[in-house]
C-alpha cells in the first residue's frame, strides 16, 4: 500500500471533519485515535474514501511517506503533550508535528523549543470555523519555522476556505504566533457576539418582535455589517422549537458557557497593558449570565428600571434600529482595534514580523469572524502597515465621526432604562478616553504623590523631569 501523505491524530469532531477534508483535495490520509473503536467507526463510515486507519500508534506512524507530516486534534493541554511523548520514539529527525487544536500560545513555544532541540519540526496552527469549517475549509492560522511552513503550504492551501480565490491561511510567524493570533481571534469572536447581543437586548426592551428582529438584522447583513454573525443571527429569529411551536430564542436558557479563549485573550491584554473593554466586556457578561440564582435574587432586591418595557417617546422604532446599528459597527470598530493592537504588540515584542493585513484577509472565510468589514482593515495595513490605531484609518474614522453621536444616544438610552451594555458602553468609553485631550490622570498622579512620593511630572515644565510635593496638607 502507498503512504500517505499526511496524518492525523484525534478523532472527535474536529479531526474527522478535517480528515475528510484533507481527503477531498486529493491526498492519502492515516488516521490514529487513543479509543480504536472510534477510528474503526469512522473508517467504516466512509468505506470510500482514500483513508487508511490505524490502530496503534507505530502502525500509523509507518503508514506515512516521509517527512511524516502528523496533525494532532486531541483536547487541548496535557493531551497534546502526552501524544507528542509517545510520537517522539517513533519518529525520524525532521518529520513534522501540527498541533491544530485551542493551545495556549506558550504552551506552543515550549513544545517548539523542546522539539525543535530534539531535531523534530513543529508548526502551531488556529484552526477556525468549527466543525463545519474543519469539513469545507477553515481559516488556519499556522505559526512556527518558515522552513516548515513551506512544506505544509501546499496541504493547508488546498484545505483552507477560499475567499476570491485567495487561501485563508498564510504563515503567521515564528513560534508561537499563529496559536496566539488564533486566541485574539477568538477573543474577538466573544465581543462581536456580545454586540449584537446587546442589540437583540435594546430591541426586546423596545417590544421587537422576534420577526422584527429577524428582519432587522437580515437588513444588516445586506450592507457593511454583512456577516457570519449577523446572518445566523437573523434565521435564529427565525427558528420555531418543534415541541411547542414558539421561538426557540425564547426558549433557551440566558446562561452562556465558555471554553477559556476568550478569557487567555483578556488576559494577555492584561499582561500586555493593551485597553480591551469590548473583549473584556464580553467576557464578563458571559459570566454574568453563568450566575443565574444570583442574578435572580438580586432582581427582587437592587432597585433600578424595568428593563423589559421601556418607552421609545418621540423616537420611532426606524430610527432606534438605526441608531443601534450606529452603535455596534462603532463597537465592533472599537473591539478589532483593541485586539489588533494586542497582536501588534506581542509580535513586536517577539520580533514575529506579523502583517496585521494579511490576518484579517484570513478571516474573510472559514471562519466565525468572516465579515466584509475585514476588508477595509486589510485596505488599512496594505496603505500603512505602522497604523497606530485602526480607529486612524479614514476609512474607520469616518464611520466613527458619523456614527458617534447615535452610539451614544443608545448607551445613555440603555443606561436609564437599566439595560446592560458592557460592551457598547466599554467600547464607547474607550473611544472617548482615546480622543480625549486631557484625561483626570493629573488628579490621580496628586494621589499617588501624596500617600506614597510616587512624583509627578507639571504642565508648565519640561517632558521628563519629576516632581515631588512635600507638604500636602496633613490628615486631621
Ligand atoms: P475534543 O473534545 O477537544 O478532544 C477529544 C479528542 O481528544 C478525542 O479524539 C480524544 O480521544 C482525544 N484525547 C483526549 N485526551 C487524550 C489523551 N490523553 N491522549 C490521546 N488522545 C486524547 O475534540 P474537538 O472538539 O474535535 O477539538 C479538538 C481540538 O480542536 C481542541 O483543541 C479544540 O479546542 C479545538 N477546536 C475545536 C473546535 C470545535 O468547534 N469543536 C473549533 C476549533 C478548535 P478519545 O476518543 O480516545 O477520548
Amino acid at each position: 500500500m502507498s503512504k500517505s501523505d499526511f496524518g492525523l491524530i484525534g478523532l472527535a469532531v474536529m479531526g474527522q471533519n478535517l480528515v475528510l477534508n484533507v481527503e477531498s483535495r486529493g491526498f492519502q490520509v492515516s488516521v490514529y485515535n487513543r479509543t480504536t473503536s472510534v477510528t474503526d467507526q469512522f473508517i467504516a463510515a466512509n468505506p470510500d474514501k482514500n483513508l487508511v486507519g490505524a490502530q496503534s500508534l507505530e502502525e500509523f506512524v509507518q503508514s506515512l511517506a516521509t517527512p511524516r507530516k502528523i496533525q494532532i486534534m486531541v483536547k487541548a493541554g496535557g493531551p497534546v503533550d502526552a501524544v507528542i511523548e509517545s510520537l517522539i520514539p517513533l519518529l525520524d529527525q525532521d518529520d513534522i508535528i501540527i498541533d491544530g487544536g485551542n493551545t495556549l500560545y506558550t504552551d506552543t513555544e515550549r513544545r517548539e523549543k523542546y522539539l525543535s532541540e530534539k531535531g523534530f519540526r513543529f508548526i502551531g496552527a488556529g484552526v477556525s470555523g468549527g466543525e463545519e469549517g474543519a469539513l469545507k475549509g477553515p481559516s488556519i492560522m499556522p505559526g512556527g519555522p518558515a522552513s516548515t511552513w513551506a512544506i505544509m503550504q501546499p496541504i493547508f492551501e488546498s484545505i483552507s476556505a477560499k475567499v476570491d480565490g485567495v487561501p485563508c491561511v498564510t504563515h503567521i510567524g515564528e513560534g508561537g504566533a499563529g496559536h496566539f493570533v488564533k486566541m485574539v481571534h477568538n477573543g474577538i469572536e466573544y465581543g462581536d457576539m456580545q454586540l449584537i447581543c446587546e442589540a437583540y437586548n435594546i430591541f426586546k426592551a423596545a417590544g421587537f418582535s422576534n420577526e422584527e428582529q429577524a428582519a432587522i438584522f437580515a437588513d444588516w447583513n445586506a450592507g457593511d455589517l454583512e456577516s457570519y454573525l449577523i446572518e445566523i443571527t437573523a434565521n435564529i429569529f427565525k427558528q420555531k422549537d418543534a415541541e411547542t411551536g414558539k421561538d426557540i430564542v425564547d426558549l433557551i436558557v440566558d446562561k452562556a458557557g465558555q471554553k477559556g479563549t476568550g478569557r487567555w485573550t483578556v488576559m494577555g491584554s492584561v499582561e500586555q497593558a493593551v485597553p480591551f473593554s469590548t473583549i473584556a466586556g464580553s467576557v464578563e457578561a458571559r459570566i454574568l449570565s453563568s450566575m443565574r440564582d444570583q442574578r435572580k435574587l438580586a432582581s427582587g432586591i437592587l432597585q433600578g428600571p424595568d428593563n423589559w418595557n421601556f418607552d421609545l417617546g418621540s423616537l420611532s422604532k426606524e430610527e432606534l434600529v438605526k441608531k443601534v446599528r450606529n452603535a455596534l459597527y462603532s463597537s465592533k470598530i472599537v473591539s478589532y482595534a483593541q485586539g489588533l493592537d494586542l497582536i501588534a504588540k506581542v509580535g513586536k515584542e517577539k520580533n514575529w514580523g506579523l502583517n496585521l493585513g494579511a490576518i484579517a484577509r484570513i478571516w474573510r472565510g472559514g471562519c466565525i469572524i468572516r465579515a466584509r468589514f475585514l476588508n477595509h482593515i486589510t485596505e488599512a495595513y496594505e496603505t500603512d502597515a505602522n497604523l497606530t490605531n485602526l480607529m486612524l484609518a479614514p476609512f474607520f474614522t469616518k464611520v466613527l465621526n458619523s456614527g458617534q453621536q447615535d452610539w451614544r444616544e443608545v448607551v445613555a438610552l440603555a443606561a436609564t432604562n437599566g439595560i446592560p451594555v458592557p460592551s457598547f458602553g466599554g467600547s464607547l468609553s474607550y473611544y472617548d478616553a482615546y480622543r480625549a485631550e486631557r484625561v483626570p490622570a493629573n488628579l490621580l498622579q496628586a494621589q499617588r504623590d501624596f500617600f506614597g512620593a510616587h512624583t509627578y511630572e507639571r504642565i508648565d515644565k519640561p517632558e521628563g523631569e519629576f516632581f515631588h510635593t512635600e507638604d500636602w496638607p496633613e490628615l486631621i
